[in-house]
């Protein structure tokens, strides 16, 4: 089976985690945990870095470190991960759903202010498979209505927009290091800031909110968010390959669109949006409505033929749990519900060969044809 991702580690992880066995630096009080928020911080441009377990619980921390709760409302895609909307109901806010772009499956930002009430307090991009979401439109609505924007980047580490690092761009930015993202450490995460204030209640929210002067009395309910020592150590390496990962994800997404465009019925990723060319984190194929296969059929077929594929976001505001809860009744994302059944990633991790990315479009155009 040709796994849907699989990452590659090849460069100083082994030697990075050897060192921690040999010195005996394995919690998350050593010294590698500090190393990859300094070097990831500077990597996106940003002040500072607090790492923590999963980029699932960077949102929460983010989302608490802005103290937002009860009462207030948060504007999210309907089309992205779970942890996004399920951070938002946590923290006792309210998650405002807006649909995605056709095109490149962001957040539909062109209406972004009908969306905003007098209890709004924030928005939470979050950039979908590999182009940014259109992050101005958002920078000016949130200054105009004074919101806070909390910024998931865990699939666009590496990308730009405008110039400018995706996760630069939030008062937090948030990212994940999933086996399946351009940079793992197994599992963990990390909150990226420039606002110092910000960055120390981040790093006492994700350590239960010890106290500095007397340790086990509590001001505030935090979390053990911690990442180890040996998770940072093999970020740290990770991170040293990034420039080189970044070309190969460019180059095996190019590959794959001239292979793939003359399929009848697909809709590929877009290439190049303004100056940004995409770094396709998840590589997609949408199917044409003139096509009779659904997704789910195509991935069973391609299941058959070896090749590991996975489904596209299912919308937020269709998710039973969220239904259960009495949310979401009137919600109409016409495109997220379409792309959902329509669309699907196939294997796109940086361990993937040559030979694999031909026999993926050749089960493809057999599937199809
Ligand atoms: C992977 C991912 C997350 C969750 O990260 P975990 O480390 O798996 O908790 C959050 N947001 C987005 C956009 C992701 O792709």
């Amino acid at each position: 089976m040709i796994p849907v991702n699989e990452p590659l580690l090849v460069g100083n992880e082994k030697k990075y985690l050897v060192e921690c066995i040999e010195t005996g630096w394995v919690s998350s009080d050593g010294p590698f945990v500090k190393r990859l928020e300094s070097d990831f911080s500077k990597k996106v441009s940003r002040n500072y870095g607090v790492a923590v377990c999963n980029g699932s619980a960077a949102l929460e921390v983010a989302l608490a470190s802005l103290e937002i709760g009860r009462g207030d409302e948060v504007i999210v895609p309907t089309f992205t991960i779970i942890s996004c909307v399920s951070a938002i109901i946590r923290s006792g806010a309210t998650p405002v759903l807006i649909d995605c772009d056709p095109n490149t499956w962001n957040m539909d930002v062109s209406n972004i202010n009908k969306y905003i009430t007098s209890r709004t307090k924030a928005i939470m991009i979050v950039h979908i498979y590999g182009l940014p979401t259109d992050i101005d439109p958002v920078l000016k609505v949130a200054k105009d209505s004074n919101l806070f924007v909390i910024e998931d980047a865990a699939q666009m580490l590496g990308q730009s927009y405008k110039g400018r690092p995706c996760g630069s761009f939030g008062d937090i930015s948030t990212f994940s290091f999933y086996a399946n993202k351009h940079i793992t450490t197994g599992e963990g995460g990390i909150l990226v800031t420039d606002n110092q204030e910000l960055a120390e209640r981040c790093r006492s929210l994700r350590n239960l909110c010890f106290n500095s002067k007397n340790r086990y009395v509590h001001q505030e309910m935090g979390w053990n968010f911690r990442i180890s020592n040996l998770q940072a150590a093999v970020g740290v390496a990770q991170l040293e390959c990034l420039d080189e990962f970044m070309v190969k994800k460019r180059s095996m997404g190019e590959f794959y669109t001239s292979r793939l465009s003359s399929v009848s019925g697909l809709q590929l990723p877009v290439q190049k949006k303004n100056s940004t060319r995409n770094i396709y984190w998840a590589y997609s194929l949408v199917l044409d409505d003139s096509l009779s296969i659904n997704a789910a059929e195509l991935m069973r077929k391609m299941a058959d033929l070896g090749v590991g594929t996975r489904p596209f976001f299912w919308p937020m505001h269709k998710q039973p749990v969220f239904q259960k809860l009495g949310l979401f009744k009137d919600v109409d994302c016409p495109v997220a519900e379409r792309i959902s059944s329509r669309g699907l990633n196939i294997p796109s991790g940086l361990a993937l060969t040559k030979e694999q990315m031909d026999y993926v479009c050749n089960s493809v155009e057999l599937c199809l044809g």
